[in-house]
Order: structure tokens, then sequence, then C-alpha cells
């Protein structure tokens, strides 16, 4: 996105498995269940695990709905014609001007444009990592689209364990944290399936934020001043905010009794556990998307014919 990093938020997650869970491996099974547990090799043997990707494409679909419920015009469909991506691949604009003109979901999770704020690392069991069990699943194709009609079939499923994984938010805005925010609040809430068949009831997670920890780079750094923090978004960093259409300034005051380190150059301030102040930056997100005009209206009326 831009060369430079100035802010960077840094969310250590837990998913813990809450019923029975299928992430579906991409590759095509040569024995064993038709549809089998993806997996990795680690610490010398193989394990089930979540695939970062898959991660970040949950959150993304979960963020979509979250964006059309204040504007339906906040987020475009990312697998038709008039998605961002594809407007952008007919009229391949500069960095700056993909990122003015997206929807607010790809200005966060990002599009052929350009690559996403957000990034999602692959999530490792902790502890010993659970053991699949098999599961019949006749008539599974209802949500697989893939198998035959009343063809027997196997599949893998866990149905304990906790998963590990952070979340990179680099050269955030205020809104993009705080929508992220209402993510993690719904994934805590259960509110996020993962993975195969979550019409069917499987996919059940609940979401653990462990620490949220901000860092700023440069000489833009922000202070604790009588136990508050200015909390500063890439606007009020970034000398050229207005080129990208980015908000401008983009500060909120929060409070923070932690310490903050800092080497001269990076700067740093850790909320352990639940204590970061969501509330505080909410409104951000609402205000962003309720008064969203969408930019690529024309062209994405183009792309529907
Ligand atoms: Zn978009």
């Amino acid at each position: 996105m831009f060369k430079q990093l100035v802010n960077e938020c840094i969310v250590t997650l837990h998913i813990n498995i809450d019923g029975p869970v299928l992430v579906k491996s991409g590759l095509a099974q040569v024995s064993g269940p038709d549809m089998a547990w993806v997996r990795v090799f680690r610490n010398g043997r193989e394990e089930v695990y979540l695939p970062g990707s898959s991660l970040k494409g949950v959150l993304r679909s979960h963020a979509e709905r979250i964006a059309r419920t204040l504007n339906n015009r906040s987020a475009c469909d990312p697998f038709a014609d008039s998605s961002c991506g594809r407007i952008f691949d007919k009229r391949k604009p500069k960095t700056s001007e993909a990122y003015r003109d997206s929807c607010l979901i790809c200005k966060l999770f990002g599009s052929t444009g350009f690559a996403g704020r957000l990034a999602t690392t692959d999530a490792y069991a902790l502890g010993a990592p659970p053991e699949p069990v098999q599961r019949d699943g006749v008539g599974i194709d209802r949500f697989s689209g893939g198998a035959a009609h009343g063809a027997k079939f196997e599949l893998e499923v866990i149905t304990e364990g906790t998963f590990a994984t952070t979340l990179h938010l680099r050269n955030f805005e205020l809104w993009q944290l705080a929508l992220l925010g209402f993510v993690l609040q719904d994934l805590s809430d259960g509110l996020i399936r993962i993975g195969m068949g979550k019409s069917r009831g499987l996919g059940q997670v609940c979401g653990e934020v462990k620490q949220v920890r901000i860092d700023f780079l440069g000489l833009k750094a922000p202070q604790v001043v009588n136990g508050q923090l200015s909390l500063r978004g890439v606007g009020s960093l970034f000398d050229d905010a207005h080129e990208y259409g980015i908000v401008s300034p983009d500060e909120v005051s929060i409070p923070y009794s932690g310490e903050l380190r800092s080497n001269g150059v990076r700067t740093t301030a850790i909320f352990p556990g639940l204590t970061f102040p969501w509330a505080a930056i909410g409104d951000r997100w609402v205000q962003r998307a309720v008064s969203f005009t969408d930019p690529l209206a024309h062209e994405r009326q183009g792309g529907r014919q």
C-alpha cells in the first residue's frame, strides 16, 4: 500500500472449537475420507490447522454483512463483474486511485487493485493438536455442492481444541480498526461460523482476544497525557493521505493505563485481554459506512449489463 509503515495493530486471537468443524483441504484426496481436514507438516508430524487465507475469507464475508446492514453500497460483491477488482482489472489505476475508489470492504481486505490492510496468519493448535474423527455425511451434497445424490460420504470433523493466530492491520484508518472490532465482537459471541456445512450446524467457533497491540512508527507517535492516548489513524500520520482519499485528520483519545514503550522509532501500546476500548472508536466505522458514497457507482452499473 504505502512504502512506509506508520501504524500497525496486532491482535493475538484464540479460536475455540465449539462443535463439529470441518475446514477442508483444497487438494484432491487419494485415499481416506472424501472430505478431509486441511493439514500441515509441523513439529515432525502432520496436524490439522486453520489456513490464514480461509480465516481472512470468513472475516471478510462477515465484514461485508456488517457493512451492508448500514449501507448497501459500502461493500461490493467480490464475485460479480461490478466488483472493485474487476473494474480495476480494466482500468489499471495507480494504487492511490484504486484505494481512493474502492468500496469500504476492499479498502480493508484488498482486491486485485492492491493488497489489503489486514493480514491473517495460519492458526495452529495450542497444545496437542486435535485428532479428526470421521462422520457419515449422507446428504452432504446439499452443502458441498459436489457429491452425488444419496452417495455415502465420509467427512472428517474436529469437535474440540483451540487454535492461535495473529491479525495484522497495517497503515489503518480508525474506521478500519473499529470495523475489525465489530467483527471480533461477533466472533467472540459465536456468530461467525467457519469451514463447511455452516447451514447444517457445522463450524461453530468462539473467538477470544488475548491481546491488542498498537504500534506507531516514526516521529509522529502519540504520547499518553493524563491517562489518555491519542490513537492516530494513517490520516494523521501520512502526508499524502488526501491522494488516497483517506480520512484526515484521524485521531481519537482513548483511555490507556499501561506504559508506552518506545525506542525512538517504534512506540508500542499494549492492551491485555479484553481491555482495548473498542466502544470509544465504534462510531468511526458507523459514520464512515453511513456516509459512504460509491465513486464507482457509474462503472458498476456498466459491469452489470
Ligand atoms: Zn470492493
